[in-house]
């Protein structure tokens, strides 16, 4: 077991219980206030530990950082120094939050200079993003789909269940929560027989997804196998894939998806490492045809998060919309990693890879309204009295992901929101 996630740990600092950032989480994020730029942290509570200061005052000097990287208004520089130095990092801060650790927690000097309230804290985009790349790894969402819009007894492509199908996203649109969402206008074509039209998308809709974020990788021309794939995750994020589907429709023949989607995609500011989830694997569905030999992977490499949706009216009244789970995956992140290097494809420190829509099996977990309001035909309705079957002007979309295990550790994502402004 990894110390860090031991779950006798407690922190000096108090936790709330039910928190999702307790002693045995240490995301990382970028953080700004009133009086500092924007830099690095790791949460812990309602607290944000300012690691520039941290290294500064030479809490850090074991490991192979220089402050540059904690001055930084990005993460990529950390990600850039591999895994064993983030995960040494994170071992080190639980060492020092830890409450038989004295150093940090006996100097008023340093915890007025390295710990941060949380409510005083601006979050920013924590990655440079590279390249995005976005799959369609959850069958029940698949399927869905294509009973909607294809065959109801043949849903799934024939290529669906041989791997992890995927397509190049668009980095720069990428923005972090809280940032409002403007619905988009383009071509759309909402009759058969008349032509298409420009304007506002009159079908919006999110995408309840996972994203995670890549160390640097191999040199361009060698894969990544299934069996060193969790060397090259630094970490994961909520993601809403923000969707105009009747854009996309009209468009995504024959080279897939693209301005029903690159308008923007949201993400919540605090990365879960690989190593904090480490507790919360779980085994996979039996894949069935067999994979090809380089989608096979040994052990346990799902993770069990639950997952919620909610929608925010303009005028205040919420309503959680899905309750889902990522460990529904078909096609695990190893094999997605594996599948997007197999032809030697490289890939960078802060890519980020997106799961795809994640719809569990039974009404009540579907991941988008496309799929809740069946492609409108089954209207969902609102606290107000008002329906939706895509998302309306003023509507904020907040998703949550946590987990609790078996010795009552509860790790959680915090939450990526995002409110749709008028076109
Ligand atoms: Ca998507």
């Amino acid at each position: 077991m990894i110390e860090a996630n031991n779950p006798n740990l407690t922190s000096w600092l108090e936790v709330p219980s039910e928190h999702d950032f307790p002693i045995q989480n240490l995301p990382f994020g970028i953080f700004s206030t009133s009086s500092l730029s924007p830099r690095v942290g790791v949460a812990i509570g309602n607290y944000i530990i300012d690691l520039s200061a941290l290294n500064e005052s030479g809490l850090l000097t074991s490991l192979p950082f220089i402050q540059s990287d904690f001055t930084s208004s990005v993460l990529n520089s950390i990600i850039n120094h591999g895994k064993s130095a983030t995960s040494s990092l994170r071992n080190r801060l639980s060492e020092l939050l830890n409450s038989n650790s004295s150093e940090l927690r006996d100097s008023i000097s340093l915890r007025e200079k390295c710990i941060i309230d949380m409510s005083s804290a601006t979050m920013h985009m924590p990655i440079n993003v590279g390249d995005y790349t976005d799959c369609y790894s959850s069958e029940d969402h698949a399927r869905n789909v294509g009973k909607m819009f294809r065959d109801p007894e043949n849903a799934l492509l024939p290529n669906w269940k041989h791997m992890p199908v995927a397509y190049h996203g668009r980095a720069s649109s990428i923005v972090v929560s809280g940032t409002p969402v403007r619905r988009p206008h383009g071509q759309l074509k909402p009759s058969d027989n008349e032509p298409p039209i420009y304007g506002p998308s009159r079908l919006l809709d999110f995408e309840l997804e996972m994203a995670f974020i890549t160390y640097p990788g191999k040199p361009l021309g060698s894969p990544i196998p299934t069996s060193e794939a969790d060397d090259y995750i630094f970490g994961m994020v909520l993601f809403n894939d923000w969707s105009a589907r009747d854009i996309q429709k009209w468009e995504y023949i024959p080279l897939g998806p693209f301005l029903g989607k690159n308008f923007a995609s949201s993400i919540s500011p605090w990365i879960v490492t690989l190593d904090a989830l480490e507790p919360y694997r779980v085994s996979g569905p039996t894949q069935d045809p067999k994979v090809l030999p380089y989608l096979e992977y040994q052990g346990d490499a799902h993770y069990n998060i639950d997952l919620e949706v909610e929608i925010t009216t303009a005028g205040g009244d919420s309503k959680v919309v899905c309750r889902s789970n990522f460990k529904h995956m078909y096609w695990n992140m190893r094999q997605q990693l594996a599948h997007h290097t197999v032809n030697g494809c490289n890939i960078r420190g802060g890519d980020m890879i997106a799961s795809g829509t994640i719809s569990g099996p039974e009404v009540g977990s579907f991941g988008s309204m496309l799929e809740i309001s069946w492609k409108g035909t089954k209207p969902l309705a609102m606290p107000d009295g008002t329906e939706r079957r895509f998302i309306n002007d003023g509507d904020t979309v907040t998703m949550r992901g946590s987990q609790t295990t078996d010795s009552k550790v509860r790790i959680g994502f915090g939450e990526v929101s995002g409110k749709l402004l008028p076109a």
